[in-house]
């Protein structure tokens, strides 16, 4: 008789959490937000929101070896930026320079964040100019010193790196089905293009005509007669391999019962 009663008190509380639990999804489904994961400015320097990232993150398989290799890869080319635009920045007193440079370390920063995010130690940046691999440093040091002649070098040095950047981010998209890696590379892919636009501008300014290396002169034409490019919308979970949930996408739906324990 006692256990009887236990037993329907039991499944009263199951049928009663299972109610809250559905409308907990409901209104979680309703709750659902949709953000960029990149800003642009004026002048076509492009970050990644680092908040918006981390909730744009999904749950994915490990990251194969060539994944890890090429996320490593474009972690140098990343800072072969940055540290390019870095020494152009105060040799010149540029604020173009200044400004890209910036936005590279957050480029940086964002797949070390992926990195990180995955459980790989293949996080540490260096000091700023050095490379661990000798055809970077060779490459660094050459475009430096070819980039220090006149604010004109300078410019198509910029366009260089970042048609470079444009040939290599592609590569590596062909090379991966992981989401987050994904995501992490269009995104940077599309920072590469605004910033090739950003330095063509400058370029056509002095009336300097650039006549690109890496990609066609088709895709290169392409790129610089069209707009200045944001990112899509991503859904923000709040989620990624390994980061506990992130802060935007929890709680913002519930309805004040604090019952949602999702
Ligand atoms: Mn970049
Ligand atoms: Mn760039």
């Amino acid at each position: 008789m006692k256990t009887s009663m236990k037993s329907i008190v039991m499944s009263g509380f199951i049928v009663a959490s299972l109610l809250v639990a559905s409308s907990c999804q409901k209104d979680d489904m309703n709750a659902v937000q949709y953000g960029s994961v990149l800003s642009v400015s004026g002048d076509g320097t492009t970050s990644v929101i680092e908040a918006n990232l981390k909730s744009a993150l999904v749950e994915t398989a490990d990251l194969t070896e060539s994944e890890l290799a090429s996320l490593v890869k474009m972690k140098e080319e990343e800072k072969l930026a940055r540290d390019v635009y870095a020494v152009l920045a105060k040799k010149l007193g540029s604020q173009i320079f200044t400004n890209i440079s910036a936005a590279e370390n957050n480029h940086l920063n964002a797949i070390v964040l992926l990195l990180t995010n995955y459980g790989s130690t293949e996080t540490s940046i260096g000091e700023a100019g050095i490379f661990a691999d000798a055809a970077v440093q060779k490459l660094y040091n050459d475009l430096v010193s070819k980039a220090s002649v006149s604010i004109e070098e300078a410019y198509i040095t910029g366009a260089l790196i970042e048609e470079m950047d444009i040939k290599d981010l592609t590569v590596a998209l062909t090379a991966t089905t992981n989401e987050n890696v994904t995501l992490v590379f269009e995104n940077l892919l599309k920072g590469s293009r605004n910033h090739l636009r950003a330095f063509n501008r400058q370029l056509t300014t002095l009336g300097v005509v650039y006549t690109p290396v890496y990609v066609s002169q088709a895709d290169y034409d392409l790129i610089v007669s069209s707009a200045m490019e944001k990112g899509k919308q991503y859904r923000m979970n709040g989620q990624g391999n390994g980061m506990g949930k992130g802060k935007g996408g929890k709680g913002k739906g519930n309805k004040g019962n604090g019952s949602c324990n999702n």
